[in-house]
């Protein structure tokens, strides 16, 4: 599901010269129409290529103005629902409409820490062994007491 601008909501990030958008997206396909020669609009982003859209959410996660929506695949949005998201700072809440019109609502952990802080070992023990067949925080992390390798 490409991810596109809700143009109504998007305010350009208020004029900064690099958007929340454009500063998360791992491939670099948000763009700002600063003079609206794009056709979006004056200050509006788009996504230049939703072909090329990894459909990471990383824009919806992050855009302040809720303004980055998801274009559902084409064999069920003609029939009528659609999908939502709604960024929180701990979560994410998505809105889905049913074919029927029925509405349900599901909420998703986006942080296992507080928000501007992280844990990248996950609090598992780490090796610097650089010839070890195990990543950083292995075999703990797997739950194991060490890593399998193959006879
Ligand atoms: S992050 Fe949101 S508000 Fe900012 S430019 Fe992108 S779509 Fe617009
Ligand atoms: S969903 Fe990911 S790849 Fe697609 S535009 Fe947003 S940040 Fe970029």
């Amino acid at each position: 599901m490409p991810s596109f601008v809700i143009t109504e909501k998007c305010d350009g990030c208020k004029g900064q010269d690099r958007t929340a958008c454009m500063y998360i997206c791992p491939n670099d396909l948000m763009v700002l129409d600063m003079d609206g020669s794009a056709g979006y609009g004056e200050m509006k982003a788009y996504n230049r290529d939703p072909q090329m859209c990894w459909e990471c959410m990383c824009c919806v996660k992050l855009c302040p103005q809720q303004a980055m929506d998801v274009r559902g695949y084409a064999d069920f949005i003609p029939l009528g629902p659609s999908a939502t998201p709604l960024r929180g700072t701990e979560d994410i809440m998505w809105t889905i409409k049913f074919r029927d019109g029925s509405i349900k609502r599901f909420k998703f952990p986006t942080r296992t820490t507080p928000e501007g802080s992280a844990d990248p070992l996950g609090g598992f023990p780490t090796h610097d062994d650089l010839n070890s067949q195990a990543l950083a925080t292995e075999p703990a992390s797997l739950g194991l007491d060490a890593v399998p390798t193959p006879n």
